[in-house]
């Protein structure tokens, strides 16, 4: 047997898989939550068994990674029995690199280096990096970069139209997120529609907490959502997506900092900000309660993934798979259902019963003879990561 360890640092998380590089089997995961605070959450599942931590702080990622390393020791598999060949590390923002990448020292500042683009995520990429490769520096660590998918964008997504000389200066261009998803969901698109990702137009709707679109032709990206940060694009759970750039120049000269703008765009606006709640079911739930903030938070939503799947099948000359990912993307018929019809003038034609159904699987929701076929594809960053960090290892 041989396997890859995936983690996944966030601010204040580490999420593992350990996934069997042969079978492509998950023969563990769990995560460490609340890092840095007063107590921390963690839990280990592995052979369908599932074990909750103590609650006792987490000080670190380091501290963080002994503690997962102590539930594989202590609920197995037992790391020594699983001929662990790598690691790899999802990174959220990779500049211009287009490959996974096996992390030297180089490669570990040049993450550092970016964190002035995503000052929350790589930063704590870095840091479980750096605390993974001190326990085992025996192994190979792979980044996979969330912008590596999107480094091919044409120019003409990529660039924003300000000064030129300025955004050369401060590498300032989109760069596009959540490319793993995006990759791995439009070549399973292909697959599910039967024809060859190199001729297909599809776009993808990648619909979680955080949320972005993309066209895909041929396999490659002709433009998705996110920008410099992932903070463009469609409304999120706590991310306002696009506006106005002088909402920013107005709140600032009324006195805002850039940390108080930074957490107000990042951490309290999009759902969260417009109806209190940032988890979809929660929304739904007020919806259906009769809650007007939240009718007016699911219609901005809706209303903006219209927006961006309109344009993209005008920028694609015709989509002909439209795909939905991600926990509300993959679980939420009504809000699929609120976003296809509006498109029906489109070619977009929804089968309701198929739409309503509860299945996991990778499957068309769209009816026969829909000039567009929509379908929900699950995503799997871990697995997809687990496959590149293989691969850059040979
Ligand atoms: P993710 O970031 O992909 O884990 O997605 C998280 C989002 O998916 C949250 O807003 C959840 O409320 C939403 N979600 C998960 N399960 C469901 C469900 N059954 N129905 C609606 N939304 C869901």
């Amino acid at each position: 047997m041989r396997s890859v360890l995936v983690l996944n640092s966030g601010s204040s998380s580490l999420k593992y898989q350990l996934v069997d590089a042969d079978s492509e089997e998950v023969l563990a995961e769990g995560g460490v939550q609340r890092i840095g605070e007063s107590g921390a959450t963690s839990s280990h599942s592995s052979g369908g068994r599932r074990t909750d931590g103590d609650g006792r702080p987490v000080a670190d990622h380091a501290e963080a990674l002994a503690l997962v390393v102590s539930a594989f020791a202590e609920h197995g598999p037992h790391l020594d029995d699983v001929d662990l060949v790598a690691v790899g590390h999802r990174v959220v923002h990779g500049g211009d690199r287009s490959e996974p990448t096996v992390i030297t020292d180089e490669v570990l500042a040049e993450i550092e280096d970016l964190q002035v683009l995503a000052p929350l995520h790589n930063r704590a990429a870095a840091t479980g990096i750096r605390a993974a490769r001190e326990l085992r520096p025996d192994l190979p660590h792979v980044a996979v970069f969330d912008t590596a998918f999107f480094a091919s964008l044409p120019a003409a997504a990529s660039t924003y139209a300000i000064d030129a000389e300025v955004a050369a200066r401060h590498r300032i261009r989109r760069y596009g997120f959540h490319g793993t998803s995006h990759a791995w969901v439009s070549a399973r698109g292909a697959e599910l529609v039967g024809r060859p990702l190199s001729e297909l137009r599809q776009i993808v709707l990648h619909l979680g907490n955080g949320a972005s679109a993309s066209a895909v032709d041929g396999g490659r990206p002709v433009d998705t959502s996110m920008g410099l940060t992932p903070l463009e694009g469609l409304v999120m759970g706590t991310r306002s997506g696009d506006l106005d750039p002088a909402v920013v120049l107005t709140l600032a000269r009324a006195g805002w900092s850039t940390e108080d703008l930074d957490a107000l765009l990042n951490k309290r606006s999009g759902l969260l900000g417009l109806s209190g709640v940032n988890d979809f079911r929660a929304l739904m739930e007020r919806v259906d309660a009769g809650d007007e903030a939240a009718r007016l938070a699911l219609d901005v939503y809706v209303h903006r993934l219209v927006r961006y799947v309109g344009g993209y099948h005008a920028l694609l000359g015709g989509a002909e798979l439209l795909t939905f990912t991600a926990g509300v993307g993959e679980n939420a018929p009504r809000l699929r259902a609120a976003v296809v019809q509006r498109l029906r003038p489109l070619g977009f034609v929804l089968d309701e019963e198929a739409n309503g159904a509860d299945r996991r699987d990778a499957r068309t929701i769209s009816t026969p003879d829909s000039p567009v076929t929509v379908a929900v594809v699950p995503t799997n960053e871990e697995l997809a990561i687990a496959r590149q960090a293989l691969e850059a290892v040979g």
